[in-house]
């Protein structure tokens, strides 16, 4: 990287600009892999296009300028639970209801929709377009190895409940090497954004001095991710010191968030249990109403044979029929909320 490499990359201006990122792109475009990150990242988070991605960076507020870090990825995932109705259950399929209440969660300024299905219910998780912070005053070479970094993560990072159960690790140091390996998390980002930088300046000596025995100077990691990972969580200066900073507390915290997640969950579970419940009683009695006036309409029609009556014979012959249809439904639709209760009563015994 020539001289310019080190000139601010905002030109000292306050405002980061469309123009100001675009700069950053088009550094990238010099480099397949990392022209890669920016496509990609194009696609997930900005229908293809570029400017509205460069759209998406912001310059970051004081207290991200103070951690140390050249930049900062904001994304906020929702999740909502919606019960199936009994025609999504009877068919084994998604009523027009229920589409229309995914449907509804699902619009506004949505990124991205993932509908989690099960028999009962389904979970709607839905993510806001993220916004990107680069800090300033910053090199160009530093914001740009920051932007492929921040991409990285804005464009992989799934909602939390879908990552590393903090519960089922021995300790915090074994939940946090998972946390960081995760896609899209830490390692993906420095080991991405180190051997973008390292490319660009063609030499490793600029990148973050932990990291610079990692890679050679074509950018290709020489050590395993684990090593990585490793050398992300250890305190400075030998590591990245995110063990002490960035993810400091975040096991209990996360632990935390995921019990009341999981106690919002048993509680939903609970609810349409009991809902269910209560609908089996009522249609219960349906089904006995419904037996007995068959039956009645039966005794009517032998009546009406042993007097010969044709139009009433017809009559009652058809709606019998109908009658007999109408049970077969109500039965099924019976089981179905059956094995409903007994799915939802397990399944919030096992969401201990
Ligand atoms: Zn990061």
């Amino acid at each position: 990287m020539d001289a310019a490499g080190d000139r601010d990359w905002l030109d000292g201006g306050a405002e980061v600009t469309r123009a100001h990122v675009t700069r950053l792109f088009d550094l990238a475009a010099r480099d397949p892999a990392a022209n890669d990150v920016v496509d990609r990242a194009a696609a997930a988070l900005a229908g293809g296009s570029r400017d509205r991605l460069a759209g998406l960076f912001r310059r970051c507020a004081p207290e991200v300028d103070a951690s140390g870090e050249a930049g900062k990825t904001y994304l906020r995932w929702q999740s909502a639970l919606v019960s199936k109705d009994h025609a999504s259950l009877l068919a084994g399929a998604p009523s027009a209801e229920l589409s229309a209440k995914v449907r509804e969660l699902a619009a506004g300024s949505a990124l991205r929709v993932e509908v989690e299905d099960h028999p009962d219910y389904v979970v709607v998780r839905r993510a806001e377009t993220p916004a990107i912070c680069l800090v300033a005053p910053l090199p160009v070479a530093a914001a740009y190895e920051a932007m492929i970094h921040e991409l990285v993560h804005a464009s992989a990072r799934r909602s939390t409940d879908l990552g590393p159960d903090p519960a089922s690790f021995a300790d915090e140091r074994a939940y946090l090497m998972a946390v960081v390996l995760s896609p899209g998390d830490e390692v993906d980002a420095y080991v991405t954004a180190s051997g973008a930088r390292a490319r660009l300046d063609g030499t490793t000596k600029h990148l973050i001095p932990a990291l610079i025995s990692s890679f050679d100077t074509t950018g290709r990691l020489t050590k395993p991710r684990d090593a990585v990972a490793e050398i992300i969580l250890a305190p400075r200066p030998r590591g990245l010191g995110y063990a002490d900073a960035g993810l400091r507390g975040s096991y209990a915290r996360d632990k935390d968030d995921l019990a009341r997640l999981r106690a919002s969950r048993r509680e939903f579970l609970g609810k349409l249990a009991r809902a269910k419940q209560q609908e089996l009683s009522a249609l219960d009695a349906n089904v006995g109403v419904a037996r007995h006036n068959l039956a009645a309409r039966r005794t009517n029609l032998g009546i009406a044979r042993q007097r010969g009556d044709a139009a009433e014979i017809t009559k009652l012959t058809r709606q019998i029929s109908a009658d007999e249809r109408a049970l077969v439904e109500l039965e099924r639709t019976v089981a179905v909320v059956r094995e409903g209760v007994v799915r939802l009563t397990a399944e919030q015994a096992r969401a201990r």
